[in-house]
């Protein structure tokens, strides 16, 4: 037998990288040893979230199983939450609360992105996120709940309260989240015999001077142009100082009375890579343009947290951190892992950047793919035809397409989940960040179980 067919692999993440390396792996490496720990048994769609907090499309819709999707790896349910490169090992955190050592002659890193939670007083105990499916149930949840306690109100402040909404972040991520889930307020205030579309109050903050910096001037201002005809307040160059339960404070001087701060102000690589004692840059792990780990040459790492070399721009870029280019790492991750097991040289990643698509719900959307700059029906058309075809799986884009045409018929059957009763829903209940070990301490927990064992 040679290493390929004997050899241990280990992926961590079964998002955009790390399931599509697997996948890829399945096929390259018949018979050997694939593992891919992940915490759900999905990979999840991100760009379709905001959608899915604006009741647009349901969350089974914007997931797709790693079950079906990966038939020959042994799926390990659980996060990893430290790793010894030097011993090769890395320590699970299983779903179940006990700990699993696992070994490996290749490791693939894939674990994404955290929210990025600065130190904004309140942010922590107040601000709401849309980075994972139940923050983004949870917020359809809030929103709704607004609006049903304000009918409910005789208090006009209260009222007042209930229906302002302040989003925080110019972002693809807040941008989407806000315009859809505006256009979910404005469709549901009908509902209320007791309140007035003109309740409603969206607030877009921005820190920087133009929305999506990225996307260029052009496409940011024909974005803040569609929000502002919409009614939304979009606020450049201003950020969030403090929140509360019931209010906003703005470096502007202004402080907004509110229940609902939505935070999407970027995001930060996962906690474990900055736990390796390897390098990172900005919190990713820094790699080759081959995503080799310096030093580690069994060591891939690729997606949000790592700084992929981004060579088509420059030598000095790094990729930004795209499902655009996770999924286009993955088949040259997956390629070097055989490479290097098989003695072969390794490849570099270049992808040109085709542009991002950013939808604002119902027929208003603006898009730059390859440099041609879109908005309105046009750009929608590209934005969902671009997610459908990186959906890829048939029977997640039939699930998609469906619900996108119910939507448009105006068959909407949002409802209130009761996902509060027992929760806050706020970032702090959110995304596991201070359990990950040191080498030393994965080095403990193997000790320990050597011990017991
Ligand atoms: C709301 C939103 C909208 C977006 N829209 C777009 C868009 O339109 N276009 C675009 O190109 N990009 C978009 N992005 C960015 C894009 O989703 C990410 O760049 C992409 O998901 C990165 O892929 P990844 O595989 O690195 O991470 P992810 O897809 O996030 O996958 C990470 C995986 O690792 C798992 N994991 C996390 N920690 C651990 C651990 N310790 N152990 C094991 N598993 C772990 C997670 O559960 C998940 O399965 C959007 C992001 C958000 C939040």
């Amino acid at each position: 037998m040679t290493m390929t067919s004997q050899a241990r692999v280990v992926v961590v993440g079964g998002g955009f990288a790390g399931a599509a390396v697997a996948r890829r792996l399945e096929r390259r490496l018949p018979g050997a040893d694939l593992r891919l720990v992940a915490p759900d048994d999905y990979s999840l769609y991100l760009p379709l979230l905001p959608q899915v907090a604006a009741g647009v499309v349901p969350p089974p819709a914007a997931v797709v199983s790693l079950t079906t999707r990966l038939r020959k790896t042994t799926l390990v349910p659980g996060r990893v939450v430290g790793v010894d490169l030097d011993a090769r090992r890395v320590v699970v955190a299983s779903i179940t609360g006990e700990q699993e050592v696992l070994g490996y002659d290749r490791l693939v890193l894939a674990p994404g992105s955290v929210t990025k939670v600065i130190d904004v007083p309140g942010l922590r105990e107040y601000g709401r996120g849309c980075k994972t499916l139940a923050e983004a149930e949870f917020l359809r949840d809030h929103v709704m709940a607004q609006l049903e306690v304000a009918n409910a109100s005789t208090d006009p402040a209260e009222r007042d309260r209930r229906c302002r909404f302040v989003v925080v972040g110019g972002g693809y991520t807040g941008v989407e989240t806000a315009a859809n889930l505006q256009l979910m307020t404005r469709a549901l205030v009908r509902r209320f015999r007791r309140l007035e579309p003109s309740l409603l109050r969206w607030h877009v903050v921005q820190h920087a001077s133009e929305l999506m910096p990225g996307l260029g001037t052009r496409l940011g201002e024909d974005t803040a142009a569609t929000l502002r005809s919409r009614g939304v307040e979009v606020d450049l160059g201003t950020s969030l100082v403090e929140i509360d339960d019931c209010s906003a404070r703005l470096s502007d001087g202004r402080t907004l009375a509110t229940s609902t701060v939505i935070w999407a102000a970027g995001v930060a690589p996962s906690p474990l890579v900055g736990r390796l004692g390897a390098p990172t840059d900005h919190g990713r792990l820094v790699v080759g343009a081959d995503m080799a780990v310096p030093g580690h040459p069994e060591v891939f790492a690729l997606g949000d947290a790592a700084a992929v070399p981004d060579l088509a721009v420059s030598p000095d870029a790094v990729c930004p951190p795209t499902a655009q280019h996770a999924t286009r790492q993955a088949p040259v991750a997956a390629a070097n892992v055989v490479a290097s097991l098989q003695g072969h040289p390794t490849t570099e990643y270049r992808h040109r950047d085709l542009g991002l698509v950013v939808d604002l719900g119902g027929t208003d959307a603006v898009a730059k793919p390859c440099g041609i700059r879109l908005a309105g029906l046009p750009a929608q058309v590209v934005t969902r035809g671009y997610h459908l075809w990186a959906l890829r799986a048939p029977g997640a884009v039939a699930r998609v397409a469906t619900n996108w045409a119910l939507h448009a018929a105006g068959s909407s059957n949002a409802v209130r989940l009761g996902f509060l009763g027992g929760s806050t829903g706020r970032l702090a209940e959110f995304e596991h960040t201070d359990d990950y070990l040191t080498p030393e301490q994965v080095r403990e927990v193997v000790a320990g179980r050597s011990a017991a064992g």
